[in-house]
C-alpha cells in the first residue's frame, strides 16, 4: 500500500459512518461514501452521550457542532403501580451528566465536522451487491436504486457502517443468523408532536412495568420523544400486524395518560422505529480489506446506552490506528480491533443489567428497580438540577 493507494468505501451515513470518514479523511484517506437512504436523515429518538461518548466526540473534533438538549427546567416523574406520578430520578440521573441529544443531533454534528474537512463524495440511494477480494484490492459492485443500475468498483478498504442488519457483513461474512443474538425484546420509538397534557414542557415520565415499560423523554428546546419497550416470549409474532395494534394490546390496562397519549400520537407519527432488539456478535470485525463498525460490527443495542459512543468512537479509533500504520493496512486492523473489543464486550454484558432499568424482566425485578430509583431518586432531589416540581394534572 502506497501513500496514494488510500481510498476507502464507507457503508452508511449514520453516527458510525460519518465518524469513520472523519477518521479516514484525519489519516489522509479519501473516503467515499455510500447511503441506501436517498437524503440524510434528521431527528429520531432520545440518546444519552455518557463521558466515553463526549471523549469521542471530542477525538473527531465534533463537539462544537453538538447541539446538547439537557432538559433546563420541569422534574422526572416516575409512575408507580398505581398509576400515581411523584417526581424521581430520570435517565440523566445516571453518574457522568450525559448530554440528551437526539440521534440526528449526533449525525449533523458529525456530519458538519466531515464538512469542515472538505468535499466528500457521498452518493444516496446506493447500497453494495458484492463484494469480492484479491490481496491488493476489494471490489465492490454498487446498485442505484432509481436505475438498478451496477457498477463494479475498485477500493483498498471497504467499512461497513450500514446498521444491524449489515448488507456488508452479510456479503463479506455470512448471514444474519450467524451474528445476530435475537433478545426477547420490542422497541418503538417517535418523536410527539405534543407533550403529554398536564405535564412541563422539559419533563420526563417513566412507567417500568414488570415486562413492559413507557418512557418520555424531555428536552430543552422541542417536544418530548418516547421509547415503548416490551419483553416477549415470541418477537415474530409482534410483527403480523400493524404496529400500532400489537401496542394498544401489549399495553392493555397500563392505564395512565403518558401512555394514552403516546399510543394517539403514535397512530399519527410520520416516522417511527418498531423493532426487536438485537445484539450483534462476532469473532472478528474484519477480514481483508473489509472491517465493520458500529450496530453492523457489534451492536450493543439501546439498553447499554453507549451504541452511539461506541460507533463514535470506533470511527475515531480506525482514524488513528491508520494513521499509526501508514503502510500496513492490517497491522492498523488488527491494532484498532484489539483497542475496541474489550470496551465492546463490556458494554455487551452490561446491557443485559441495564435492561433491567428500561423494563423489568418481573414483579420482583420491578420492586427492586423502584426501591435502587427511589433512593438515587431522594438523593437527586437533594442537590436537585431542575425546579418547579408540582404535580402534574394528568397522574
Ligand atoms: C431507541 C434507541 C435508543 C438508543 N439510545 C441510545 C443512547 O441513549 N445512547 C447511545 O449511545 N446509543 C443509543 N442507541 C444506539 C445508537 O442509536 C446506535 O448504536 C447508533 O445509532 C448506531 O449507528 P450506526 O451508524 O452503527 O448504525 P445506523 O444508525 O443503523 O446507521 C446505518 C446507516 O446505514 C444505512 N444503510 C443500511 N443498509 C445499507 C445498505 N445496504 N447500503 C447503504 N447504506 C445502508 C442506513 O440507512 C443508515 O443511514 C439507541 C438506539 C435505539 C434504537
Amino acid at each position: 500500500m502506497t501513500q496514494q493507494d488510500k481510498r476507502a468505501l464507507v457503508v452508511g451515513l449514520g453516527i458510525a459512518g460519518i465518524s469513520a470518514a472523519i477518521g479516514l479523511r484525519r489519516a489522509g484517506w479519501e473516503p467515499v461514501i455510500v447511503e441506501r437512504a436517498p437524503q440524510r436523515r434528521t431527528g429520531g429518538y432520545f440518546v444519552g452521550v455518557f463521558p466515553d461518548g463526549k471523549q469521542a466526540a471530542e477525538d473527531l473534533g465534533m463537539t462544537p457542532h453538538l447541539h446538547v438538549r439537557n432538559p433546563t427546567a420541569g422534574q422526572d416523574w416516575n409512575v408507580g403501580p398505581s398509576g400515581r406520578a411523584t417526581p424521581g430520578a430520570g435517565f440523566l440521573d445516571q453518574p457522568g451528566a450525559p448530554y440528551a441529544v437526539l440521534r440526528g443531533d449526533i449525525e449533523q454534528g458529525l456530519w458538519r465536522t466531515l464538512q469542515d474537512l472538505g468535499d466528500v463524495q457521498v452518493r444516496f440511494d446506493t447500497r453494495p451487491v458484492a463484494i469480492t477480494q484479491t490481496p491488493q484490492r476489494a471490489k465492490v459492485t454498487l446498485e442505484e436504486a432509481a436505475t438498478g443500475a451496477h457498477t463494479v468498483e475498485e477500493y483498498d478498504l471497504v467499512v461497513g457502517a450500514d446498521g444491524v442488519r449489515s448488507s456488508v457483513r452479510e456479503l463479506a461474512f455470512g448471514p444474519h443468523q450467524d451474528y445476530l443474538d435475537q433478545w426477547q425484546a420490542i422497541i418503538c420509538a417517535f418523536e410527539l408532536d405534543r407533550q403529554v397534557p398536564g405535564y412541563g414542557p422539559q419533563d420526563g415520565i417513566i412507567n417500568a412495568r414488570s415486562r413492559r415499560a413507557a418512557w418520555v423523554f424531555g428536552f430543552a428546546d422541542r417536544t418530548p420523544t418516547v421509547l415503548l419497550t416490551y419483553r416477549t416470549k415470541d418477537v415474530d409474532a409482534q410483527f403480523t400486524r400493524p404496529a400500532l395494534e400489537t401496542l394498544r394490546e401489549v399495553y392493555a390496562g397500563m392505564d395512565h395518560p403518558a401512555l394514552t397519549h403516546a399510543l394517539d400520537e403514535l397512530g399519527r407519527a410520520p416516522d417511527f422505529l418498531f423493532d426487536s432488539v438485537n445484539q450483534v456478535k462476532m469473532p472478528t470485525w474484519r477480514s481483508g480489506r473489509v472491517v465493520l463498525v458500529g450496530d453492523a460490527a457489534w451492536c450493543l443495542n439501546l439498553y447499554s446506552g453507549m451504541g452511539s459512543t461506541a460507533a463514535m468512537r470506533g470511527g475515531a479509533d480506525l482514524g488513528k490506528a491508520l494513521a499509526a500504520h501508514p503502510g500496513d493496512l492490517q497491522a492498523a486492523l488488527a491494532e484498532w480491533e484489539k483497542g475496541m473489543r474489550p470496551f465492546i464486550t463490556h458494554h455487551q454484558r452490561r446491557a443485559r443489567i441495564m435492561q433491567q432499568l428500561f423494563v423489568p424482566s418481573g414483579p420482583v425485578a420491578e420492586r427492586v428497580r423502584a426501591l435502587v430509583l427511589g433512593t438515587i431518586g431522594a438523593v437527586g432531589r437533594l442537590k436537585s438540577r431542575k425546579t418547579g416540581a408540582d404535580a402534574p394534572v394528568g397522574g
